[in-house]
């Protein structure tokens, strides 16, 4: 059983920024990493039989770029992480978690708060939505995305990002706040973001000694 109680809080970065901003790439790249754990909420969602009831909330709301209720959500997320703390796939007390695609709004953002001590906000930055637009109708067709698949639904997931996502940047301290440029290659990338959170990780957690196995498949 994991020594983790269940009421400490989890120490996170989140990655945030638009729709096709590169947030699972990045995400992806550093889990990865010893030390660091990450969890798509959208991932989360995908995993779900879709026969199951929450698996057909999710092709509901989704399939029109809408948001899945909050409180569904925050609970699935909830007990996802811990059932991955139960696994030790997650070991809080080792690991940094990565927030990918949670939370989507202030509600979230509040009812985050009893689990999750953010202690950094990247912004991935995309100044060009078009860019974005085409970047999303691409990766539809290659892993097969309903929500992608339709210009009008990645147009209605915009506008829901501006509306309802971009004020969680308010919820949170300026200061913990770091901007980065998304246009990039994957790696330039996580150069800059590299350079948020290796601070962040060095100052929360005694890191292994390097090459020290820390993983299943180290
Ligand atoms: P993503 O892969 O993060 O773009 O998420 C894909 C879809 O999953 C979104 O368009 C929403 O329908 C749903 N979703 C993912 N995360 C959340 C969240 N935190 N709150 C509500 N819906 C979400």
């Amino acid at each position: 059983m994991p020594d983790y109680e269940p009421h400490e809080k989890y120490q996170s970065v989140l990655l945030f920024g638009a729709p096709g901003a590169g947030k699972g790439t990045q995400g992806a790249i550093l889990g990865r990493i010893p030390g660091f754990f990450h969890l798509s909420c959208g991932e989360v969602f995908r995993s779900l039989d879709i026969h199951s009831e929450l698996g057909q909330t999710f092709y509901e709301y989704s399939s029109k770029g809408e948001l899945v209720p909050d409180d569904v959500t925050v609970t699935m997320w909830v007990r996802n992480v811990a059932a991955q703390t139960t696994l030790s796939l997650f070991k809080p007390h080792d690991d940094l978690l990565i927030l990918d695609g949670i939370p989507r709004n202030v509600e979230q953002a509040k009812l985050m708060d009893e689990h999750v001590n953010v202690l950094g906000v990247i912004h991935l930055v995309c100044p060009d939505k078009e860019a974005m637009i085409k970047r999303l109708t691409r990766r539809a067709l290659k892993e097969n995305r309903v929500d992608d698949a339709k210009e009008n639904v990645i147009r209605n997931r915009w506008r829901v990002y501006e509306q309802e996502t971009a004020p969680v940047l308010e919820h949170y301290s300026s200061s913990i706040i770091h901007e980065v440029d998304a246009v990039g290659s994957p790696a330039s990338v996580l150069q800059h973001v590299l350079e948020v959170v290796v601070p962040i990780q060095d100052s929360h957690f005694n890191n292994p000694i390097s090459g020290e196995p820390t993983g299943p498949d180290a």
